[in-house]
């Protein structure tokens, strides 16, 4: 049951960080106006189902009118809201609160920092622990997200014994971390990755939407466009089984897509959403409204 819309409000981003899967950055299009906003909004109450509503992107602070306007509307239908951030704005921890209290005051419910090597380098005073302390001591609900590079490790922690390799760190291997940080690590045979791990593309909780009107249910891999069908429909028409590269996911995982479609595979893959996003790559012309938008797939 559908019960969350994560706008990804723009993908403008002042970092071009390795790891990004939408490949955020400085450069990005794709903003949402605040008719855009609203016109989801009153989708996402016709659903019946939706209950928390996150705005992220990119970065959403940098388009700060809108997200605060958008934070009050979404409050005002009812809606639980949270926000996910790189906390770039936060020179100092007293300017930070001039950023938050206002969204505190618009009934903001949680915010996610996003702070690592990735985001930060190796600065111990960063940008996101300024404007998460700022939170804090505002009383606004919050945490943070850290993904770390690759590590690779050998232990098989049920028997304690040296097993294959097992890459740490938290990156998801699909979009920009694909062509900058799958270099040099080891990987397992293709065929071994025969569902995805991480969606529920059967019955998913919650969607990402995009200025483009791309209802992701993983990043790039999309249950239709709704600027075209309005999302409410769009979300009671959804059958995993009948979508042409979600069917084949959940019967097979990345294997069966890439089996079905004849993709000419390497013998290994890092895990299972790099083959995943490889595959989709490729199929980007054949389902171009399923498989969107280009920036997502660095186009
Ligand atoms: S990239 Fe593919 S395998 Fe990975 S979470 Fe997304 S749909 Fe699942």
């Amino acid at each position: 049951m559908l019960t969350g819309i994560h706008f990804l409000l723009t993908y403008k981003c002042p970092h071009e960080c390795e790891h990004c899967f939408v490949y955020g950055s400085p450069r990005a299009k794709g903003t949402f106006t605040l008719a855009q906003v609203e016109a989801v909004l009153q989708e996402a109450r016709k659903t019946g189902t939706v209950q928390t509503v996150f705005f992220e992107g990119g970065e959403p602070f940098l388009y700060y009118p809108l997200l605060l306007e958008a934070v009050r509307i979404a409050r005002q239908m009812g809606f639980h809201t949270g926000i996910v951030t790189n906390g770039y704005f936060a020179t100092s921890v007293e300017d930070a609160m001039l950023w938050l209290k206002p969204l505190q005051e618009a009934g903001i419910g949680f915010i996610s920092f996003s702070d690592d090597q990735f985001h930060s380098g190796s600065e111990q005073d960063t940008a996101a622990k300024r404007a998460m302390s700022a939170a804090q001591q505002l009383g606004i609900p919050c945490g943070m997200i850290s993904i770390e590079p690759p590590t690779v490790s050998y232990l098989d922690k049920e028997r304690g014994t040296k097993g294959e390799p097992i890459v740490g760190g938290g990156v998801r291997f699909r979009g920009r971390a694909v062509e900058k940080l799958s270099q040099g690590l080891p990987t397992r045979p293709w065929h071994t990755f025969t569902e995805c791990p991480y969606e529920n593309l059967r019955d998913p909780g919650r969607v990402h939407v995009d200025a483009y009107g791309n209802v992701h249910l993983c990043q790039g891999l999309c249950m239709g466009n709704l600027w075209q069908t309005p999302l409410s429909e769009l979300v009671a028409r959804y059958r995993a089984e009948e979508h042409p590269i979600c069917a084949l996911l959940v019967e097979g995982g990345p294997a069966g897509l890439a089996r079905r479609f004849g993709y000419p595979v390497q013998p290994g893959y890092i895990e299972a959403c790099h083959l995943c996003y490889l595959v989709r790559r490729a199929l980007r012309e054949r389902f171009p409204e399923y498989l969107a938008p280009p920036q997502v797939y660095g186009e």
